[in-house]
């Protein structure tokens, strides 16, 4: 079955040997369904890096397998891991990670460079329009705010048109209210370009932007929430943060 963006079956990441092995992620099976947005929780160390590492193909499970946009990339090399990576999977972290000495739409149009394309201008400027920058092409990062800069980072991450966007803790630098404006641009991306979306976050107004919200706890999958609003996926969470299974 190849119907998600990406699907995990039954992926485990230990790490170490012996007396000191840590079973960051223990056999977790999870389907990503194209057009949704998913939102990853759970307290510290319940394996939330590890699942996105792991799905994005940055790091690799001891055992179990990974499909991205039905490609498996269980087996691939180094190599076509990373033009993978490059071409079919979007990023965006917490620091927003442009190049300050680049504008706007250089940054944006640097994937494609990387991938040895000659970026359209017209492209690199719709996907900043899409973000609502459109004015902003020629601005430098330290000319923009903090909420204008991750809008950029989430163009350069579109610009690939990628299989799958994986946030990790995309709002977490930013105030509320541009931390919002920017959870309801993913959430348009996924409404309306059917643009799957995964983010790992540790705040229930984020999480409540995304159609499921998924828990983790040592390294498990443990429970699922459905349109779920803030007070409910807070209220899981602080079960699960008083009782881990
Ligand atoms: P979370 O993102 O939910 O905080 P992580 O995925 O970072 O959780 O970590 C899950 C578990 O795996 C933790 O116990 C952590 O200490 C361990 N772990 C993560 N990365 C490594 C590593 N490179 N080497 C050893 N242990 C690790």
């Amino acid at each position: 079955m190849n119907d998600g963006a990406v699907q995990l079956r039954s992926v485990s990441r230990r790490y170490g040997a012996g007396d000191n092995a840590v079973t960051a992620l223990d056999e977790v099976s999870l389907t990503f369904p194209r057009g949704t947005f998913t939102a990853v929780m759970g307290p510290s160390g319940s394996g939330k890096s590890t699942l996105l590492q792991c799905a994005a193909g940055l790091d690799r499970p001891t055992s179990g397998s990974v499909a991205v946009g039905g490609t498996e990339l269980t087996g691939l090399s180094e190599r076509r891991l990373t033009l993978l990576r490059r071409e079919r999977i979007g990023f965006v972290f917490q620091a927003f990670n442009l190049l300050p000495s680049l504008t706007a739409e250089q940054n944006v149009a640097l994937p494609l460079r990387l991938a040895g394309r000659r970026p359209s201008r017209t492209r690199v400027r719709a996907a900043l329009a899409q973000v609502g920058l459109g004015d902003r092409a020629r601005h430098r990062p330290a000319e923009m705010s903090g909420g204008q800069q991750q809008r950029v980072a989430l163009a350069r991450a579109l610009i690939t048109r990628p299989d799958v966007l994986f946030g990790d803790e995309p709002t977490g630098a930013l105030d509320s209210g541009t931390g919002r404006e920017v959870l309801a641009l993913l959430r348009g991306m996924a409404d309306h370009e059917g643009q799957t979306v995964v983010m790992v976050t540790h705040d229930p107004v984020a999480a409540s932007y995304a159609d499921r919200v998924v828990f983790l706890v040592d390294g498990r999958v443990n429970g699922e929430l459905a349109d779920a609003g803030a007070d409910r996926i807070a209220a899981h969470l602080t079960r699960l943060e008083a009782a881990p299974c």
